[in-house]
């Protein structure tokens, strides 16, 4: 079959990071396309009806749907086309630069073509199958980002008296959601000995309403042949194993899962491009270039972030080096490895290529909660830069301003490194 078309830069997932790479990249001169699976752009947004999005860019509180109106109107401004309801089936290399696989239902099976792919697909949460519960498996059992769909885009009410388990950000909001709705949260557990989401949350949906969060706690089984009649909470010990006797059943009709979020690249991986472990998404540089030449990646299933307007700043990163890479011509990259020390949960980029000078933005998460926090960037012992930090906590992402020129010509490589004293 031939491509029905060719474009400059093809941007896959039209939520805040595709549409804010497709804006960079268009305004750099390239001729670009979105591809969004879904009936609307503006990614998992839509169905975010709180407010708080936008503060560091745009200097206000905005709701997700108002945050996505921004760049949908900078999008429809520049005559983006995007491909809507869309899926991408498979991403292939060719000697132009990369063929697209897509389906919808007005083309069928389709192909264009790009000289470079923006991966902006996001990010999914993880599910009941992911953690293990004893017990049936009756209706009832959500997660919190679909709670979130039904109540806010749907308008239903899935639940009267719930238990939430995991105390990520979207389990948190929608306890202060369902709550305001008319339904009893009776409790969040958390298995970790600290809240998995971010301070403010704790505090605006969980303290603010009265609602319990239950610390090194979990739930071990689920009771209702088919529809959630109650689960079973036990504490758990240092190894995160419930405690013989310490359990107690709950009454309820719902459990709501807010255990994590899976960057989501399967079908980029299936490809063969290796990922980080520890982000779940791709090894790119600074100018957020994968391991393969011309397929960029940001937003959320690059990381997984805590504010959208970091989301946006990655997906504009991407959209302009993908531009650049499209109209400089390919070159051979300068890469140095970006190695984190132990106390990193996260640190993007992973490697940078030192033909591309100019200051790098470094985005990390500490493993665990580290007091007087010292941050030390190095090479071949030197040490390059140092920042302290009163406190680090894991849900808070960091983000790190570093310029290249300090780092020595032959380094090999690049060591990132945070001590610190324990958690409260
Ligand atoms: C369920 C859920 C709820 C959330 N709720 C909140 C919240 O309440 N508050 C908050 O601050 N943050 C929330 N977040 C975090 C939020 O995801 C980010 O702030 C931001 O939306 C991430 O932007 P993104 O563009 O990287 O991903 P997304 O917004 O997820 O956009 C990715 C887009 O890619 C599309 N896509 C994926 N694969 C393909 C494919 N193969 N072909 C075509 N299109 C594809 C998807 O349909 C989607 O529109 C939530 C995240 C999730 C997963």
């Amino acid at each position: 079959m031939p491509p029905e078309r060719f474009y400059d830069v093809a941007v896959i997932g039209a939520g805040p990071a595709g549409l804010a790479a497709a804006v960079a990249a268009s305004d750099a001169g390239a001729r670009v396309t979105l591809v969004e699976r879904e009936e609307r752009p503006g990614g998992i947004l839509k169905q975010c009806v709180h407010d708080g999005f936008g503060l560091i860019r745009f200097g206000e509180k905005l709701s997700g749907p108002e945050y996505a109106y921004r760049y949908l109107r900078l999008a429809a401004e520049r005559e983006l086309p995007i491909l809507t309801q869309t899926f991408l089936l498979a991403l292939e290399r060719d000697a132009e630069g990369y063929r697209l696989r897509l389906q919808n239902s007005r083309q069928g099976v389709f192909e264009l073509c790009a000289a470079a792919v923006v991966w902006a697909a996001g990010c999914r949460e993880r599910t009941a199958r992911q953690v293990f519960i004893h017990g049936d498996r009756p209706a009832g059992i959500f997660t919190a980002g679909m709670v979130q769909y039904m109540v806010n885009v749907q308008g239903y009410l899935p639940t009267r008296r719930c238990i939430i388990l995991g105390s990520g950000d979207i389990g948190l909001i929608m306890a202060r959601r369902l709550t305001l709705e008319g339904a009893r949260v009776l409790g969040v557990f958390e298995i970790k000995p600290e809240p998995s989401g971010l301070m403010r949350n704790v505090v605006q949906c969980l303290h603010d309403f009265n609602i319990p969060l239950h610390l090194s706690s979990t739930v071990t089984r689920v009771h209702g042949p088919k529809r959630v009649e109650g689960v079973t909470v036990a504490a758990v010990d240092e190894r995160l194993q419930p405690i013989p006797g310490t359990e107690r059943t709950i009454a309820c009709d719902a459990l709501i899962l807010s255990v994590g979020l899976i960057p989501e690249n399967d079908l980029i991986e299936s490809s063969g491009l290796p990922l980080d472990p520890r982000t779940g998404g791709p090894i790119v540089d600074q100018n957020l270039m994968s391991c393969r030449e011309g397929l960029f990646c940001c937003g959320n299933a690059l990381h997984v972030n805590d504010l959208v307007d970091y989301v946006s700043e990655s997906g504009e990163t991407a959209g302009r080096a993908a531009a650049a890479y499209v109209f400089t011509g390919r070159r051979q990259r300068e890469l140095i490895a970006v190695k984190a020390g132990a106390n990193l949960l996260s640190l993007v980029p992973q490697q940078l290529d030192r033909k591309s000078g100019g200051a790098v933005t470094f985005y990390f998460r500490s493993a665990h909660t580290l007091k007087n926090a010292l941050l030390t960037i190095s090479a071949g012992g030197q040490i390059l830069k140092q920042k302290k930090y009163l406190v680090l906590r894991p849900p808070e992402m960091q983000r790190l301003v570093f310029e290249q020129a300090a780092i020595p010509h032959n380094a090999a490589e690049l060591a990132f490194a945070i001590t610190g004293g324990g958690g409260e």
